[in-house]
């Protein structure tokens, strides 16, 4: 059978997945649960409960034989079906074959610098995408891979060798049960791996007070990063936007000042990491 892959979305162009303009494949499919994730549809497959299809006001959604099936040019954009899922899923995904995403890619070749690979977390689906890179990098287009770094090196080698670079999300080196919901611990070991291979563009870490240490967290990056100049290391303040009003409350009380965030740079910059990114 051939092997395909469910995708909740694709961004022809974007600026802010790598160098360059570049096209955006998110993959459904998460294997931890951040407490400030932005886009918690995309972190378990739909079990096609089909609670939301009767919500869907332009009928996008139908249940056909127990399935859920999405039509996505009928779809009027509202996220009602999203607010609806209490499996933190979507019904908007859809199923591709590497050949199907290949074309997709082909049409905006001359367009774009190369392709961004995100979530989700698409280091679950190392085959498909080893597949897709193998396709897409005679087009002349690098292959980047956006993960959480929770991954096992060895299942992924293929993935690895293939791909030009990753950016690694080190959310925490100390309490990551709490704020990412997982017993996965190896990330920091990831990222070591990745950078004695030539394989890192950037490293970012959401800083959140109380949910991780996060002078703790940011010098050990930075400890690790001050030998390798040209990876970047982007800071990034942890933002309420776009959450539940009960999240948004949460999260809004554990957001550390700019001038906090700012000191942190400074310790990162005397530490020796020369690459330094704020998002504040
Ligand atoms: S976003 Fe969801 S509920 Fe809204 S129109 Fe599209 S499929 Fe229907
Ligand atoms: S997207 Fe969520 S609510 Fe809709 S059918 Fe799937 S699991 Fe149920």
């Amino acid at each position: 059978m051939e092997n395909k892959a469910v995708v909740n979305r694709i961004i022809p162009f974007s600026n802010v997945d790598g160098p360059g303009n570049r096209l955006a494949i998110f993959f459904q499919g998460c294997n931890i649960r951040c407490v400030y994730c932005h886009n918690p549809e995309t972190i378990n497959h739909c079990i096609n409960c089909g609670e939301c299809v009767i919500k869907c006001p332009t009928k996008a959604i139908k249940n056909i034989d127990g399935k859920v099936n999405f039509e996505e040019k009928v779809c009027a954009e509202c996220d009602q079906c999203i607010r609806t899922c209490r499996f933190n899923s979507s019904p908007r995904t859809t199923l591709y074959s590497a050949q199907e995403l290949y074309n997709i890619i082909d049409e905006y070749k001359l367009f774009i610098r190369g392709i961004t690979v995100s979530g989700g977390e698409p280091t679950l689906r190392a085959d498909f995408i080893t597949e897709l890179f193998k396709m897409v990098r005679p087009l002349g287009l690098t292959c980047f891979v956006d993960t959480n770094g929770f991954f096992d090196k060895d299942e992924i080698a293929e993935l690895i060798k293939v791909t030009d670079k990753f950016m690694v999300d080190i959310k925490a080196v100390d309490k990551i049960q709490s704020l990412c919901e997982t017993k996965l611990k190896n990330n920091i070991e990831n990222l070591k791996y990745l950078l004695s291979m030539d394989k890192v563009y950037e490293v970012r870490t959401v800083l959140i007070e109380d949910y991780m240490d996060i002078e703790n967290t940011v010098t050990t990056v930075a400890n690790i990063l001050k030998d390798y100049p040209e990876v970047i290391y982007k800071l990034i303040r942890v933002h309420a936007a776009g959450l539940s009003d009960a999240e948004k409350d949460k999260i809004k009380a554990k957001i550390p000042s700019e001038a906090y965030v700012r000191q942190l740079a400074e310790k990162v910059k005397d530490i020796g990491v020369k690459n330094i990114e704020l998002i504040i």
